[in-house]
């Protein structure tokens, strides 16, 4: 049965519609030709598109507040992965289901509708393929099921430690061959409906770091061959240019154009330590840059051009990455906050091709973040799949508002106590902040906690 979404206030094209009501048939794409709708009420709220995280790791939900100290976790990037490595060590695929159910429970609850999970957490403990290569994939996968997300899974690519580096023990789950990266990935993707509403594929060689240069032009053609977006991490640190210097004489970026390996289809995550040449040859290539802000700051990581970067109308999606926080209005603000502190002023990235700054933003979140992915989700059109969240308009951090004001306001200043309904293909996941199964996959995911870091939880101290 088609529904007829009923709010307050309705987002579409960078405005806010009062008395409209938006139409979401039975395949779950959104329609303006239905018949015999059932009403869903959303009085007292605004509607708009969902949230699209389009880079996340869901197992480094796990680290969240035991990696933020000095003893543990170094002072940088290079040792605070040491902590992820031992999170990822023994999990098991049961665990890795527990642990992404909670993730993407998380992302529900901040209205996130899409994930795409860069998923290179492969194999058993001591590096050994599992019988199904693609099993952990497919644990992650059934996690977004059960909570109710589409999930992009970013199947990953990550076949060395880095040029003339010796394998990392840390990293031997993560380990293929390229021939059998190439046949799993064909195999998992097969193993699923093609062009189905809620899973979908991309292909994501790791880093120049972990993938050679002939390996990753036979992967990205492969991606290529069968249309799949390619993701990859690309000049989050100093250090990855500087060995990539070493090893091709040019930094990652170089190499791709060079390469011609950049394209509309091309992702390149994080982005941050770019010349103003590599700026350009995004541009050129129409390839989209994937921000991380929480976790860039979390890490250290350096502030992304963002303004020299949409100057050239290149598109900026956004990721929750390590899951330092899981709000993408949290990250679509930062974009312009990093640059505020950089520069000493406000709003850099307003009227940008006299385009105002809040609609910006959360193009970013919405818009952008889908096209990385290739969904047709992001901007409530009719065709489009039909994935909403609301706002109540009278949450204690937007009440107090006209029209105009209040995109600016939910940019810059919701909280996640105002997302009260999370709709993904039509279905409702959250409604009025709950989530059916959230008390069993936190109860869960806290075993899974204790089990991997020892003592006792908090609760169990209280008790
Ligand atoms: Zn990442």
């Amino acid at each position: 049965m088609s529904k007829s979404f009923q709010p307050t206030l309705l987002y579409q094209d960078g405005r806010f519609l009062s008395g409209k009501q938006l139409d979401v048939d039975d395949a779950g794409r959104i329609t303006v030709t239905a018949r015999d709708t059932t009403p869903v009420d959303l009085k007292g709220k605004a509607l708009l598109p969902g949230f699209v995280n389009a880079h996340s790791h869901s197992f480094q939900r796990l680290i969240r507040g035991r990696a933020e100290s000095r003893v543990v976790s170094g002072k940088d990037f290079w040792s605070w992965r040491n902590t992820m490595y031992q999170a990822a060590a023994h999990l098991s695929p049961e665990e890795v289901y527990d642990v992404a159910r909670m993730c993407f429970l998380e992302m529900a609850r901040a209205g996130i509708t899409t994930v795409g999970e860069f998923h290179y957490l492969h194999n058993m403990s001591d590096g050994v393929p599992y019988d199904d290569a693609n099993l952990m994939a497919r644990r992650v996968i059934a996690a977004a099921q059960s909570v109710g997300l589409r999930i992009v899974l970013l199947r990953s690519a990550y076949l060395r430690s880095g040029y003339q580096l010796p394998l990392d023990p840390g990293q031997r789950r993560f380990f293929e061959k390229v021939d059998a990266f190439l046949s799993n990935i064909a195999s998992l993707r097969a193993s699923y409906p093609e062009n189905s509403a809620d899973v979908r594929f991309g292909v994501a060689p790791h880093s120049i770091r972990a993938v050679p240069l002939d390996d990753l032009h036979e992967i990205v053609s492969w991606a290529r061959s069968n249309s799949l977006p390619i993701h990859m991490h690309v000049a989050e640190q100093i250090a990855e240019n500087v060995e990539c210097q070493r090893e091709y004489g040019c930094t990652p970026v170089e190499l791709l154009a060079r390469e011609e390996l950049l394209g509309k289809d091309f992702v390149a995550v994080h982005a941050i330590h770019l010349s103003s040449e590599e700026i350009a040859a995004f541009a050129k290539t129409q390839a989209i840059v994937c921000s991380c802000p929480t976790t860039e700051r979390n890490l250290g990581d350096g502030i992304v051009q963002v303004d020299a970067l949409m100057k050239l109308r290149v598109r900026h999606a956004l990721g929750s990455d390590s899951q330092a926080q899981i709000d993408s209005l949290e990250d679509a603000r930062q974009l312009d906050y990093h640059l505020r502190l950089a520069q000493q002023q406000r709003a850099v990235l307003d009227q940008i091709d006299d385009r105002p700054i809040a609609e910006r933003l959360f193009d970013c979140a919405t818009i952008h973040g889908a096209q990385a992915l290739a969904v047709e989700s992001g901007s409530l059109r009719p065709g489009e799949y039909g994935d909403m969240v609301t706002i109540d308009l009278e949450d204690i951090s937007v009440a107090g508002h006209t029209p105009d004001s209040l995109l600016p306001l939910i940019v810059f200043g919701a909280n996640r106590t105002a997302i009260r309904d999370v709709v993904v293909n039509g279905k409702t996941i959250l409604q009025n902040g709950r989530h059916p199964l959230e008390e069993e996959i936190v109860s869960r995911y806290q075993q899974v906690y204790r089990k991997v870091w020892g003592g006792e939880s908090s609760e169990g101290n209280l008790r």
